[in-house]
């Protein structure tokens, strides 16, 4: 029984459906045939974003929004329109695509096998203690990488701690890449879902979202990322980062689909935003039974109310990949060791709520029934 996978299974819902048989139509008669579209993505779609935002009180403009191919390759091509002398932070546990990324741009040094972390990036240890969520580091760093809701710990930041953040970066001229890709799973109406529902997010912080997880487009691929133009980073004018992003985009980019951007705009409807919300309940619903399901048995878990993933502690300390053969083997699930997610995650599992109910709740009875703690 598969748990390990951040991948969703419920298929797309019938409003998106039809935006995306909407957008395969058009492309056989002349009359409505496009070929290539704008490198930053229809007008129609970042309309709908500007929409999106607005209803959740931010305004952001539509020239500082640039639609992609998903979340990852936005976070993984982001910090190539900056220095490689810039110093980075990372949440530490993380996922993966903030750290490699960087490594293969060549701004880290050596790997350090007995730490698990690689030479000259900045950890931010996310840990019980902090509730799994950094505190500002101590010393100056020009990119600083963020993930809310967390992916793997499901920890959610606040609205203070992402304040702290902001004025942080605003006093030294960094920038805060905020991964969201997770936000329609926030629950908590307290709880930010972008950043720039916090003052002076605008002026350092770009973000990242995706329709992957909200609207079945894991394989569909659609995603977006806000530049504003208000960031003032060192060494760069007003405007220069949206300026270079788009530079980037239009050089090595030739647009989203135009097939996934009519079932993207299909999502942001009213109706499509109501099927959404059902997939979100569902999956939610999954992690309900799972957290649920672990606590039973006295096993610590965190995460899960706002996100999708579920960050377990593994029983009697034992290390991440320990704990992987134990479960497989006794309870026949497959789950994620958290040391993948960095070496803080050493000592944690990662379980993810995208399966089918019927699998979960056989995985869960399988564990309450066969883990030997
Ligand atoms: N960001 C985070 C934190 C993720 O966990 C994932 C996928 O699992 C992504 C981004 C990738 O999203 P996309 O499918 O839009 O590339």
């Amino acid at each position: 029984m598969r748990l390990g996978i951040g991948d969703t299974t419920k298929p797309i819902t019938p409003s998106i459906l039809k935006g995306l048989n909407y957008g395969v139509e058009r492309l056989g008669h002349v009359e409505t045939y496009r070929g290539y579209g704008d490198e930053q993505g229809d007008i129609r779609l970042k309309a709908s974003l500007v929409k999106y935002y607005s209803n959740i009180g931010v305004n952001i403009y539509s020239s500082e929004i640039f639609i992609s191919d998903g979340a990852k390759p936005d976070c993984a091509n982001i910090q190539s329109i900056f220095s490689l002398e810039n110093v980075v932070a990372i949440q530490d546990p993380a996922y993966p695509v903030y750290v490699d990324t960087n490594v293969i741009a060549g701004r880290t040094g050596q790997f350090n096998k007995e730490e698990g972390q690689y030479e000259g990036l900045v950890y931010m240890p996310c840990t019980e203690e902090n509730n799994f969520f950094p505190d500002v580091p101590s010393r100056q760093i020009d990119l600083i990488y963020l993930c809310s809701p967390n992916n793997p710990t499901g920890a959610v930041a606040t609205r203070e701690q992402l304040k702290n953040f902001i004025d942080y970066a605003r006093g030294i001229k960094a920038i805060i890449i905020f991964d969201a890709a997770y936000s329609f799973f926030i629950l908590n109406h307290d709880l930010p879902k972008s950043i720039y529902e916090i003052d002076g997010a605008k002026e350092c912080s770009i973000e990242i979202n995706s329709f992957s997880k909200i609207a079945g487009f894991t394989g569909v691929r659609l995603g977006w990322t806000v530049v504003p133009k208000d960031i003032i980073c060192e060494n760069s004018d007003l405007g220069k980062i949206n300026t270079i992003w788009n530079r980037r985009q239009c050089t090595f980019f030739n647009g989203a689909s135009n097939i996934a951007q009519e079932g993207g705009l299909a999502a942001l409807t009213e109706e499509g935003q109501e099927e959404c919300k059902e997939l979100v309940d569902y999956y939610m619903e999954n992690a309900r039974i799972i957290r649920e399901g672990l606590k039973s048995i006295w096993l610590v878990v965190y995460g899960g109310e706002n996100a999708p993933y579920i960050w377990m502690k593994t029983p009697n300390n034992m290390r991440s990949w320990e704990f992987f053969d134990k479960l497989l083997n006794e309870t026949h699930v497959v789950g994620t060791p958290g040391i993948g997610f960095g070496a803080r995650g050493e000592g944690y599992f990662r379980l993810s709520a995208f399966g089918h109910r019927e699998n979960i709740k056989e995985a869960i009875e399988s564990i309450k029934n066969n883990l030997r703690l």
